[in-house]
């Protein structure tokens, strides 16, 4: 979601790899061929995927999502000049839940291989911490050129595994004005709009929390709202089992 709000809508943004989740989706910048984004991308946002050829511009700003398993073997990940032909801003996203990804050694060594591939610059994020992400995201795009960020933290479903540490979000129905903001840029199936206000199913809700920095009238609530993003992503690698 922070990397689709820095790439931007319209022609020549481009979204592509495979976040491995449907979030990627619902109000896509632009053109797709994300996995998961792309069966979730309303048709009102759709565009052509750039061919490069001179007839028509090449892409503008070019997000390329990978698992970081991919990274360090042969061909898995793009290096940064195969990426930078794609676009004049180029941004290599490595989603890394898997536990061996999120120990200092782990982050260092994907640090490693990454600068091996000819990023400029390189950084790791917390995806789950919108506001310093989505800042750090639209410096580099800003900047252009080919850069990578490592999305570094357990994944949100662990969460339920826990419940001590977990807990759905809910919406406070009355308050909601129906803006269907966060259904929209979510693209979460636990989120839904039910006239006049949009309802979460407790059972498919992770309490990842995404969806509460997006409502702008701030009526969705979890049993984790008003902590720091420090503190709910100790509860996450907590619940992963990792101790930082
Ligand atoms: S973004 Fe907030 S106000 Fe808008 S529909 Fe969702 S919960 Fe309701
Ligand atoms: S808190 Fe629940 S409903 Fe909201 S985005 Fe996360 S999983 Fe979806």
């Amino acid at each position: 979601m922070v990397v689709k709000d820095a790439v931007g809508r319209g022609r020549g943004r481009v979204t592509c790899g495979d976040a491995g989740c449907s979030a990627v989706g619902a109000v896509h910048p632009a053109a797709s061929a994300c996995a998961g984004g792309q069966d979730v991308l309303l048709p009102r946002y759709n565009q052509p995927i750039p061919t490069g050829f001179a007839e028509e511009p090449g892409a503008l700003r070019c997000a390329h999502f990978v698992n970081a398993t991919a990274v360090g073997t042969d061909g898995g990940a793009p290096s940064a000049g195969q990426l930078a032909m794609e676009g004049s801003s180029a941004l290599l996203c490595v989603m890394a839940s898997d536990a061996r990804f999120l120990t200092e050694p782990g982050v260092t060594g994907l640090a490693h291989e990454l600068e091996s591939l000819g990023y400029e610059r390189t950084s790791v994020l917390d995806p789950f911490d919108t506001s310093a992400s989505g800042e750090a995201i639209a410096a580099l795009i800003d900047t252009g050129g080919a850069h990578a960020v490592t999305f570094s933290s357990p994944c949100a479903q662990l969460l339920r595994r826990r419940p001590g540490l977990g807990g759905p979000a809910e919406v406070d129905r009355l308050s909601c004005v129906g803006c269907q903001r966060c259904v929209q840029i979510t693209g979460c199936p636990a989120l839904s709009f039910a006239p006049p206000s949009a309802q979460i199913d407790p059972v498919s809700c992770t309490g990842c929390d995404l969806c509460a920095d997006y409502c702008r009238t701030r009526v969705i609530f979890s049993p984790r709202t008003g902590e720091s993003p420090a503190a709910r992503q100790r509860r996450r690698f907590e619940a992963a089992g990792i101790v930082e």
